[in-house]
């Protein structure tokens, strides 16, 4: 991924904030790669309005409608109404309340294994868990693609950081050789479901490897809990590899609809955390609607699999007809779907014909992957009607056609 640090220096040290400011904007707008907010008036749901007008919603992670599902509300009502609307103190002051423990407990449970910690968000957890175990003498060994809050997590560990070109277990094995004389700790980290590109880590392989070398293993299943194995679990439990992966991290705020993030594997490892995570000792608890919120969308993904049964058959129909209409899509299974363009002004221009015809899609670009790879990314929701699909069929093909000959 591309470096989130890196600024432009071509204003002098003694330069106003402002002047700074306005410089550097303008140096992001000529890379076409401006972001700003867009107002969502109501719940993430297909028809979502902006402004003026109600579009098409094709970039929600709302990937199972948990977010405005009913039951997912009312639990988030209920426990407001109950524990107040925050949990006001870190969780090891007086901010550890009732709908946390049984979160926890649930989490385990769905995990199968010893122990959960919830912590606010996944960013936090990612940062929380790898500064918690590696110092500036251990290696910690990252998927190219891997996510900002990895990326963050491995610099402030202070570890060196080898990365493997993504997915490649051929170079993930010569990383683990070339780093095998160091003294110190190693430590794999991986997605199981990646979030720009929807496809899948090989982590049989890549557990069996880092076991061989006697690595520790960290997979982060922000956007497969929920979707993926039985009951939602993930594809660590799917794979049956709960016991070999040391660490499983995963969000609450994606496929299950509420907010706040999960670590999972022993006791002791959760023990430690509790102990040494900086970023969950010293922040404020999740709010304990949150955690109610969460359960209850755990819940109903045991209950209705069915619903993300039919989320992915219905992704797996859209990438086959849009590969037939032209579309660069990889042959992946999960309900992402990037659609390769490369050229970040063509992408953005792409999103923009898209919203003019009330098709919100996300225009994806660097730093969030890497540089030429600017991309849409369609995620796919199971409130998403036959109609909704239909339309969105019909104008992304001529809406990136428009894009592609508008930059030449
Ligand atoms: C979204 C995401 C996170 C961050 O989770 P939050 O709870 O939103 O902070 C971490 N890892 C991956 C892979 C993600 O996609």
């Amino acid at each position: 991924m591309t470096d989130f640090s890196k600024k432009t220096n071509n204003t002098s040290k003694s330069a106003s904030l402002e002047t700074t400011a306005v410089a550097e904007l303008i140096e992001i707008e000529k890379l076409g790669l401006t972001r700003s907010l867009k107002e969502v008036g109501g719940p993430q749901e297909p028809l979502v309005q902006i402004g003026n007008k109600k579009v098409l919603l094709f970039c929600s992670n709302n990937y199972l409608g948990l977010a405005n599902h009913p039951e997912v509300t009312k639990a988030a009502i209920d426990a407001t109404m109950r524990y107040g609307a925050s949990s006001v103190s870190s969780r090891l002051i007086s901010g550890h309340m009732t709908p946390h423990a049984e979160l926890e407990d649930l989490l385990a449970k769905w995990k199968g294994v010893e122990a959960a910690l919830v912590f606010s968000t996944g960013f936090q957890a990612n940062i929380g868990i790898i500064t918690s175990l590696l110092t500036r003498d251990d290696t910690v060994i990252s998927d190219e693609l891997n996510h900002a809050s990895i990326i963050d997590g491995c610099r402030l560990s202070r570890a060196n950081v080898e990365i493997f070109r993504h997915g490649d277990m051929n170079h993930l094995e010569d990383v683990l050789n070339s780093s095998a004389r160091r003294p110190g700790r190693r430590l794999v980290v991986t997605e199981s479901i990646f979030s720009m590109d929807g496809d899948r880590a090989p982590l049989r392989d890549l557990v069996s490897l880092a076991k061989r070398h006697g690595a520790w293993t960290m997979v982060d299943e922000a956007h497969a809990v929920g979707i993926f194995g039985n009951n939602g679990a993930g594809l660590v439990r799917d794979l049956g590899l709960t016991d070999s992966v040391d660490i499983q991290i995963g969000t609450l705020g994606k496929a299950l609809g509420s907010f706040g993030a999960y670590v999972a594997g022993s006791s002791s490892l959760i023990k430690l955390l509790t102990n040494r995570a900086r970023s969950f000792i010293f922040t404020t608890g999740l709010p304990p609607s949150c955690a109610a919120a969460a359960a209850k969308a755990i819940n109903i993904c045991m209950r209705e699999p069915e619903r993300a049964a039919t989320l992915l058959q219905r992704a797996r129909k859209i990438g086959e007809d849009l590969r037939e209409a032209g579309l660069n899509i990889p042959h992946i299974d999960s309900q992402i779907l990037p659609i390769l363009i490369g050229d970040s002004r063509e992408t953005v221009k792409a999103a923009e014909n898209l919203l003019r015809r009330n098709i919100y899609v996300a225009a994806i670009r660097p730093p969030t992957v890497p540089t030429d790879t600017a991309r849409l990314r369609l995620s796919l929701m199971a409130s998403h009607e036959k109609s909704h699909i239909e339309k969105l069929l019909t104008e992304l093909p001529s809406c990136m056609e428009e894009a592609r000959l508008d930059s030449k």
